[in-house]
């Protein structure tokens, strides 16, 4: 079996960092996109240094084009993608309360949380149809959880609520192109914008690396923390 090639945003720190790690340690040649190049190529070089292949590219997921130009080179080095994990995401506003929002915060959250997942997607699909065996993971939030939804941190909230809504509707779209699409939360993961307290990125990372590499017999559709499901 080919070499399967992994896409992973946002991946020069923190959770998406650690997927990019696992990926390259199953096998896979996981391209390493970062907003920032150098600091994509340090993080790929890094992770490369205890073994696998990674290659670095820059991808900013709030910017369209970037994810054209991504596109394009993969088609051409590639030929096709094997798994998509749109990890990229700012903005936990614990501060902000949804009846006193600014608005414009909730609007860039947006740009980058959703509709950078959802361009990048676009971009990457006729890639991912070509694999046959295509995965995609939405890295979401039980903040974006509808079931156990209450007041506060309204732009993350509402990001993650509306990338779970885009979970669901590419897995039915995307289905008889084999394409598997399911939303990950890590868990509380000891990050930049976790904070300090929660736990090693390595197990919030696994959940995520688990439905890049699904079977296919795997799940789509479905909201997952630790490969269990949890209420949408
Ligand atoms: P971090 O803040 O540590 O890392 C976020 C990453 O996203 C950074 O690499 C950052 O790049 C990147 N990023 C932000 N904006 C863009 C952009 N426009 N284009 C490309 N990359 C961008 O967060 P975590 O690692 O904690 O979070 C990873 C994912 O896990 C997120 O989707 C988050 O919502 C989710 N999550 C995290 C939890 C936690 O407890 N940590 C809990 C639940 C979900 P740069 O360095 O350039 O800023």
């Amino acid at each position: 079996m080919p070499t399967r090639v992994a896409v992973v945003t946002g991946a020069n720190r923190g959770i998406g960092r650690e997927v990019a790690r696992q990926l390259a340690a199953r096998g896979d040649l996981v391209v390493l996109t970062a907003r920032d190049a150098d600091r994509a190529r340090q993080a790929a070089d890094e992770i490369a240094r205890s073994g696998g292949t990674v290659v670095p590219h820059p991808l900013d997921v709030a910017d369209p084009a970037a994810a054209s130009r991504l596109a394009a080179d993969l088609a051409r080095d590639h030929g096709r993608v094997d798994a998509l994990v749109n990890n990229a995401a700012i903005c936990y506003d614990t501060w902000a309360r949804a009846s006193a929002a600014d608005l414009d915060e909730v609007r860039t959250a947006l740009d980058t949380n959703l509709f950078g997942a959802w361009s990048v997607t676009l971009a990457l699909l006729p890639l991912l149809r070509t694999s046959g065996q295509g995965r995609i993971v939405n890295v979401s939030s039980e903040a974006g959880s509808l079931a156990s939804m209450g007041g506060g941190t309204p732009a993350y909230a509402l990001c993650k609520a509306g990338l779970n809504a885009l979970t669901r509707m590419l897995a039915a779209e995307l289905s008889d192109d084999g394409i598997l699409v399911n939303a990950v939360c890590p868990g509380w993961v000891a990050t930049d914008m976790g904070g300090g307290g929660g736990r090693p990125v390595h197990d919030g990372a696994a959940g995520i690396v688990w439905a890049a590499s699904l079977p296919d017999s795997g799940p789509t559709g479905g909201f997952f923390r630790d490969r269990r499901p949890v209420p949408w």
